[in-house]
């Protein structure tokens, strides 16, 4: 018998949050203006934006939630942050794509 060792990917743990009044009029106004819901800033276009936020606004987010400064469920509720997409890289063929069914 072999041993076999290997990582598993870690499930995710759900977080629910509620987002303020506040929070959803910012969103609404920041989308229809086409400013970031970080620094309120013009986006740029071709420039990529992510959840919501520009790059520089989106990549200084990710760095304080990593070294503990802010909470990613914070800056959500406060909605300068929006919820991740559920998509991901789709499965670039039918033998993928079937694992990724059975996974469902
Ligand atoms: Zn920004």
């Amino acid at each position: 018998m072999t041993e076999l060792l290997f990582r598993v990917a870690r499930e995710f743990d759900v977080v629910k949050i509620r987002r303020t009044k506040e929070a959803e009029e910012h969103i609404v106004l920041c989308q229809k203006e086409g400013k970031c819901l970080g620094c309120e800033e013009p986006l740029v276009e071709g420039e990529r934006v992510t959840r919501g936020a520009c790059g520089t606004c989106y990549n200084g987010m990710m760095h304080l939630i990593s070294i503990g400064k802010v909470q990613e469920k914070d800056l959500m509720r406060d909605g300068k942050l929006l919820q991740p997409s559920k998509g991901g890289r789709k499965p670039a063929n039918d033998f993928l794509k079937s694992l990724a069914e059975a996974a469902k």
